[in-house]
């Protein structure tokens, strides 16, 4: 028989040691694509993060001053290793978020180092505002805000966790930052590549631990001065209400309900294709996902056939396995979520043209969190599923007449993330993208990124913008000095 595999015990990093949580409490961290424990995150609370402030506060007078080639060798040697521990990184992404291997081999983890060299190579270039009146001249001098709070979510953990860390570290920031307890993984090894890369103590600190303990004491502290956070709606407003209060600078990525129109004059192909990547990539836990997807009378019935032919056809498998499509949903309680709203669905009158339901596995992922891609079809603009962010791998399909009907139903919810518009026609797609309520629009496209690019949402999607000089901005405060000659 196989000895059971030992559990690993992951641990805080805080001024460049690894410690154990102050309480010695212990999250279960489950792999959900055998539905089973493999190992334990550290339960912080205010004490280890007072201690992670602490130690950054300590850090930052030397690595704000630290000259700006130096900070960038630094940040670039982090990059080199994160490629150089790719297939590490890979499968413990792929064990902690269920996630196929081919895409957290492919996306995640090449992503996650291609932001450090994106900000490395940013602050070289970086400048500031310089305004010349008659008699003075005002120049912007943009300093670092001291200690900053980065708070990242499950779905794409070290992506999402190097995006914040890696703009503000290159400021000249210090950070604390906490992953989501659902996904800590790649964020613990992530703090040992650090350590090897020479990144000076206390510079950056990361606390493992959940959101109301860990998180909530991150942004209560006094000394954090700004808070980068990437997670739900919800959860965002609650950060809101702390932070608003003691004036801290905040950087909120939430939550999206996007919309996919699809008119009459698209490429079909490539509309079809990418719609099924944009529905069902990573079991539908993207925040850009588009999850309800409108289609213009004249081509719906050919659309909704070839779109289901193809969803039918997606292999939900071990994420180990590289034809693997759609892996494991990210835990119980979130397959017990989606499955809810898949009911929900049912009772709102919709009908599951495919999938609906649980996908059981044999072998190893027997015990594994796995749904079939699911599309729903027949329910009304103001329905729940149709206004609430499901975040798994379900769409609803309807059909519409103009291209006034469409931008009606694309921004009949409270949301304002992402959209994706499909058409020939440049001046309806440029007339589309004006009138859309989104901070991302894709034409023609899906999940294509230019780092440089302002990234976020409106409404209740977010508030703040990160990527490119944005995310460089945020993590400074900016200070007009007027010279009068
Ligand atoms: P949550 O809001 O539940 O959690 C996000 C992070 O915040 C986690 O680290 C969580 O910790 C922490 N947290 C929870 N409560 C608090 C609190 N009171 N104070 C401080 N921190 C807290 O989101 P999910 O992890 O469930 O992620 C999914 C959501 O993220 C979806 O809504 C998705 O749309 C959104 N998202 C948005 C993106 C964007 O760019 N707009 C990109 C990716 C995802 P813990 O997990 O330990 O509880």
């Amino acid at each position: 028989m196989a000895e059971p595999r030992k559990k690993i015990y992951l641990k805080n990093y805080i001024n460049g040691t690894f410690y154990e949580p102050i309480n010695e409490g212990y999250i279960n961290n489950y792999n959900p694509s055998i539905g089973e424990l493999y190992a334990y995150t550290p339960d912080s609370g205010e004490d280890d993060v007072k201690l992670a402030v602490k130690s950054a506060k300590m850090a930052f007078p030397a690595w704000s001053k630290m000259p700006i080639e130096n900070r960038s060798r630094i940040l670039m040697r982090i990059a080199d290793l994160i490629e150089q521990n790719m297939d590490a990184l890979s499968a413990a992404e792929t064990e902690d978020t269920g996630k196929p291997l081919n895409l957290s081999s492919t996306v995640d983890i090449p992503r996650s180092a291609a932001n450090f060299r994106f900000f490395a190579n940013a602050i070289n270039l970086f400048a500031s505002e310089s305004h010349k009146m008659p008699d003075a001249i005002n120049y912007t001098l943009r300093q670092p805000l001291g200690v900053v709070g980065c708070i990242s979510p499950w779905n794409l953990p070290l992506y999402l966790f190097t995006w914040k860390i890696a703009p503000a570290l290159a400021m000249g920031n210090c950070v604390v930052a906490k992953p989501s307890e659902v996904t800590p993984h790649t964020a613990y090894l992530f703090s040992r590549i650090c350590q090897q890369a020479g990144l000076p103590n206390g510079v950056l600190n990361v606390i493992h631990g959940s959101g109301h303990l860990a998180g909530k004491a991150i942004v209560e502290h006094p000394d954090v001065k700004a808070i980068s956070f990437t997670g739900g709606t919800q959860t965002g407003r609650t950060i809101a209400a702390i932070t608003a209060p003691m004036f801290k600078k905040t950087s909120l990525e939430l939550g999206g309900k996007n919309p996919n129109i699809i008119f009459a004059d698209c490429d079909f192909d490539e509309a079809l294709n990418t719609t099924v990547q944009s529905s069902f990539r990573n079991q539908g836990q993207i925040c850009l996902c588009g999850s309800r997807i409108y289609v213009q009378q004249e081509i719906y019935d050919r659309f909704k056939t070839e779109f289901m032919a193809k969803t039918y056809m997606l292999k939900v498998g071990d994420p180990r396995d590289h034809d693997t499509n759609v892996g494991a949903v990210v835990s119980e309680a979130h397959f017990n979520k989606v499955m809810h709203y898949i009911n929900l669905a049912k009772e709102e009158g919709g009908e599951v043209l495919v999938g609906g339901n649980q996908v059981k596995l044999k072998g190893r992922c027997e015990n594994g969190w796995f749904i079939h891609p699911t599309i729903i079809e027949g329910l009304p603009i103001n329905c729940r599923t149709n206004q609430e962010e499901i975040f798994g791998p379900v769409v609803t399909i309807q059909p519409f007449e103009t291209e006034e009907e469409a931008l009606e139903l694309a921004n009949q919810t409270e949301f304002g993330l992402a959209a994706t518009i499909w058409t020939q026609d440049i001046s309806k797609a440029h007339r589309v993208a004006e009138k859309i309520d989104a901070g991302i629009v894709w034409v023609n496209c899906w999940m294509k990124r230019d780092l440089r690019t302002p990234f976020g949402g409106m409404k209740n999607s977010g508030l703040g913008r990160e990527g490119g000089l944005e995310a460089l901005r945020f993590f400074t405060e900016a200070k007009n000095v007027c010279v009068k000659y």
